[in-house]
């Protein structure tokens, strides 16, 4: 289990609205927008967000030219993935949400593994959450039944109930904890391609996806370019089980699916996902306005496995920028009326070796297994 990155509860909240008639200001802000775009980046700290400001040119740019909270946080203990999304959504704290960590134990409950995860259902025979150190692996149905308030998505649609709540996101517990348990459509990454909720189908767009993706995901990549402004980060750091980090430009091999979620391919797979929802269910062109939930996971996934402050997380940025950039040009083509929100669940830290290097020589493992 990695125990090196000590979670903060930094996070930075950023909007815009993009729309077809964005120049005249007193009929955008008379009118709802017909379609809320809400993104999560897993472990986007406000710490982080400001380091790279400067940097952005594409959909981040514009996100911090409209409205920003540049010192957020999240206030609860727990600060991780699954608390962190059921605060988005809801607007209430994690504890209050039911969602109180990733994990808990309930004695209870009637099967031998009484661990349970924030986003199973476990009153269902036969499953088991498995390993807690390693979530995806359980043997669970994905449920957002432990959350007990509604969400956004939710109260629209007592409004209104034509509106669309769809959430789609590289961990099911982001997907969940933003859509809730009304959520129309829900969708997140589970080993090749993308699931849904037990007894539902894939929709059409997503089964194309899935298939064009596992088509190429055991492929070997070529590195990533480095892009200027990345170059003096660029340096070889020895972690703490031997091998070193801190150049890596997410260059894989054949056969090397299993990291996919470690690099930048990750993210640039759920913003598909999200803009395949968007066409078929023409999200923004209804009578309501619609929710689509967005959880970018790649930044958490590669910032626990490299660090904050190398390479590897230089190029997760640029292409977060640009890839956010892309999806907001998509829905600008549309002419569709959109407002953006993004924020985080929770921030991390760096490598405690790069740390130590950086000026903390106190920093360490607590494990160095
Ligand atoms: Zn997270």
């Amino acid at each position: 289990m990695r125990k090196s990155t000590i979670v903060t509860a930094l996070t930075a909240l950023i909007t815009f609205s993009g729309t077809a008639n964005a120049e005249d200001h007193s009929e955008t802000k008379k009118s709802q927008p017909k379609l809320v775009v809400a993104i999560s980046v897993d472990q986007f700290s406000a710490d982080l967000f400001s380091e790279y400001r400067s940097s952005f040119t594409g959909g981040l740019k514009r996100l911090a030219n409209g409205v920003v909270f540049p010192s957020g946080y999240q206030s609860h203990a727990a600060t991780e993935t699954c608390p962190g999304h059921a605060t988005i959504m809801t607007g209430v704290h994690s504890g209050r949400a039911g969602i109180i960590a990733n994990n808990w134990i309930d004695l209870s409950i009637e099967r031998d593994d009484k661990t349970v995860y924030c986003a199973e259902d476990e009153r269902i025979e036969g499953t088991s959450f498995g390993d807690i150190t390693a979530p995806m692996q359980g043997d669970y149905v994905a449920s957002a039944w432990h959350l007990l308030v509604p969400t956004l998505g939710e109260r629209l649609q007592k409004i209104s109930p034509k509106s669309r709540n769809v959430a789609v996101a590289g961990k099911d517990r982001s997907a969940l904890m933003m859509g809730g348990k009304g959520v129309d459509d829900v969708y997140w990454w589970k080993g090749k391609g993308f699931a849904t909720l037990k007894g539902r189908n894939i929709s059409p767009s997503l089964t194309a996806l899935n298939k064009s993706i596992g088509e190429k995901i055991d492929r070997a990549r070529p590195a990533y370019a480095t892009p200027a402004h990345c170059a003096s980060r660029s340096a070889k750091i020895m972690h703490g089980d031997g091998k070193s980090v801190g150049d890596y430009a997410f260059q894989r091999p054949d056969g090397a699916a299993r990291i996919f979620r470690l690099s930048p391919d990750f993210d640039h797979a759920v913003i598909a996902a999200a803009t395949a929802m968007f066409d078929e269910l023409k999200l923004g062109r209804g009578e309501a306005t619609d929710i689509l939930s967005i959880g970018l996971s790649a930044t958490d996934y590669i910032g626990h496995a490299f660090g904050t402050e190398g390479l590897e997380m230089c190029i997760q940025m640029s292409e977060l920028d640009r890839s956010l950039g892309e999806f907001f040009d998509i829905l600008d083509g549309t002419g569709v009326d959109y407002t953006v929100m993004l924020t985080a669940d929770h921030g991390g830290l760096d490598l405690p070796e790069r740390m130590s290097l950086q000026g903390m020589p106190s920093a360490e493992r607590v494990d160095a297994n």
